[in-house]
């Protein structure tokens, strides 16, 4: 928009303040120190502060936190619980079946229950003792290349206080540019920069294409006479109702401090049906009688949503380019049998942090230089958790009963089942369309399972966007861009009925009539956006992309 961007030199930039990023600069300056290396590391973060973005379960198992701070504990790190014990459960219309076996994959045993807002910003403390520049409020919003036009140099910040025309206002401050020797990815899943930069570098040429899971989570602080803590299990995962098992996805509930529990959903965005609404899956749920049983005269004190990338080990990119590295969930470092991918997300930082460090001491930030990552992973493991994940998004999306035998497959052969690899289809591309008859009867918002919400325990969609405190300056150019808005009423409307208003869980797209003309139109809320980027992920014409808004903006969770 200007040309005149501040320039700031570092050694190493991070993009995005995850436990991904976190991780890996603690770990950076870690090693750097005990080399005697003096090294200039940033850190950008597009919340308004760290952990404002952070969403999560989040059951968190210790692995790597062990092998990056073994004193965790005692340095303060912020657990809610301990896990005791899980339970397992299919979930009928009316009854909850408890499995009589808990897969291998989703034994929590001695795990901790975290908030990742509360963690990442614990992480964060530790990082800027370590003498980590962090900077919230700052979105990526380009890569910065060499003259070469291949080799990463840096990321240049959003413009802050552009007008909705795209003119500068009276507070216009324009971004600025980082320059890195080596440039860190840590965005998760569906990370805008990440993407434009695997595209432009062919990194993910011969890899699948990644495939997503969209989940609502919300802390509940229970009643007093409700008591969680007393339950002999303190992770509760459950599958079936409402979904059945055709369609991917299933709920949680972990303990938290105080007499809180985090409940969550996730919708496996492979679903086919263009009438399923997330978020009333989300309120049919918690209405199932087992679930609401557990929350009953609870209050819901904070709501968010967010995508995780599920693909698994198929398709995770290269993970090295020339002055640049990929890691988290923008990497799809995540286990997606046992629903986990802190712990990964933090070990792929820490492995490259450890070749940033060689490339240092050699001072060659290449390609090849840099790939060190790329061999300290396909060695470590974090890639053997994956790996044995490697076809489980694919049978997820298959219906039942083949779901049920390649997952029984998989189970007892490590991963490899009846087809390794298993072939995974983008999910935009499988929506059906609406059948003949059946288009007239769905409603164009708010499903139709017809779970009623009271505005405590059960909020609207409205009331969630409310309890994640998003928030976006109303004068700026639209963060969400629609490229082609007449397809949105036509084509869209005719084929799927605009599902666009069902599977954003924060009511950021509407359909309505225009008085003067009695046309439809797409009417766009960005300010209610949770950043969860489903809308570019399961749109069926890609027609949708999703930019990072001005910096500081979106959700403000804090115990999420
Ligand atoms: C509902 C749900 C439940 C889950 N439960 C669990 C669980 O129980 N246990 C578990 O281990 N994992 C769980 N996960 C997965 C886990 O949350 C992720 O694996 C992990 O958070 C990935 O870490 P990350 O650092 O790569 O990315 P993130 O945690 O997504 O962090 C990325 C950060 O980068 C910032 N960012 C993005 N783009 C930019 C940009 N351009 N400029 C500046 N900043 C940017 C974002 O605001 C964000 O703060 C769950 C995920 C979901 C959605």
């Amino acid at each position: 928009m200007t040309s005149q961007h501040e320039r700031i030199d570092f050694d190493v930039v991070f993009i995005g303040g995850g436990p991904a990023s976190l991780a890996g600069a603690i770990r950076l300056m870690q090693q750097a120190r005990q080399k005697h290396i003096d090294l200039q590391v940033a850190l950008i973060e597009k919340g308004a502060e760290i952990g404002s973005h952070a969403i999560s379960g989040a059951v968190l198992n210790p692995v790597a936190l062990k092998e990056l701070i073994p004193d965790f504990l005692e340095k303060g790190c912020p657990v809610e619980a301990v896990v005791r014990d899980d339970e397992f459960y299919f979930l009928a219309r009316q009854k909850a079946y408890k499995l009589p076996l808990v897969p291998r994959y989703m034994h929590n045993n001695g795990f901790f229950i975290v908030s990742l807002s509360k963690f990442t910003r614990w992480l964060a403390g530790i990082a800027e003792d370590l003498g980590v520049n962090i900077f919230p409020g700052f979105a990526g919003q380009k890569v910065l290349y060499a003259d070469d036009g291949k080799t990463i140099a840096g990321v240049r910040t959003g413009d802050k206080g552009l007008g909705k025309d795209g003119q500068p206002r009276a507070n216009f401050e324009p971004g600025i540019d980082l320059m890195s020797k080596v440039t860190v990815f840590g965005e998760g899943a569906k990370g805008s920069l990440m993407g434009d930069v695997c595209s432009k570098l062919n990194l993910s040429e011969g890899k699948m294409p990644q495939v997503y899971e969209t989940g609502i989570k919300e802390v509940i602080a229970l009643a007093a006479d409700n008591y969680f803590p007393a339950r002999p299990a303190n992770v509760i995962h459950m599958m079936g109702y409402p979904l059945g098992l055709n369609t991917p996805g299933g709920g949680f509930i972990y303990e938290m401090k105080d007499n809180k529990v985090a409940l969550g959903f996730l919708v496996g965005l492979s679903y086919d049906d263009p009438a399923l609404d997330v978020y009333d899956q989300f309120i049919a749920f918690k209405r199932h009688p087992f679930v609401a049983d557990i929350i009953k005269n609870g209050r819901v004190i904070e709501q968010g949503a967010r995508t995780v990338s599920t693909g698994g080990y198929y398709t995770i990119p290269g993970l090295a380019a020339g002055g640049g590295v990929f890691i988290g969930g923008c990497a799809a470092m995540h286990n997606t049998p046992g629903l986990k991918g802190i712990h990964l997300s933090m070990k792929s930082g820490m492995l490259a942090a450890d070749a940033i460090l060689n490339a240092v001491e050699k001072n060659d930030f290449s390609q090849d230089s840099l790939w060190a990552y790329q061999d300290l992973f396909e060695t470590s493991w974090a890639k053997e958790e994956i790996y044995e994940g490697r076809n489980f998004a694919q049978a997820l999306a298959k219906k039942a009963p083949a779901k049920l035998i390649h997952l029984g497959l998989q189970y007892l052969t490590r991963g490899r089942g009846l087809q390794d690899p298993m072939p995974l289809e983008e999910d935009f591309k499988t929506l059906r369309p609406f059948k003949t008859g059946e288009a007239g009867k769905t409603p164009l918002a708010g499903g139709k399972s017809g779970a009623a919400v009271d505005g405590v325990l059960y909020p609207d969609k409205l009331g969630g966007v409310y309890l994640s405190r998003t928030m976006h300056r109303e004068d700026q150019p639209c963060h969400l861009v629609v490229h082609d808005a007449d397809l949105c009423v036509t084509r869209c409307y005719e084929t799927y009925r605009s599902p666009c208003t069902r599977f954003c869980p924060g009511s950021v797209y509407e359909i309505e009539i225009d008085e003067a003309t009695s046309k439809r139109r797409l009417k766009l809320n960005p300010s209610n956006c949770l950043h969860c980027k489903t809308c570019e992920i399961k749109d069926p014409f890609r027609n949708i992309t999703w930019t990072c808004p001005e910096g500081g903006e979106g959700p403000g969770y804090s115990v999420v």
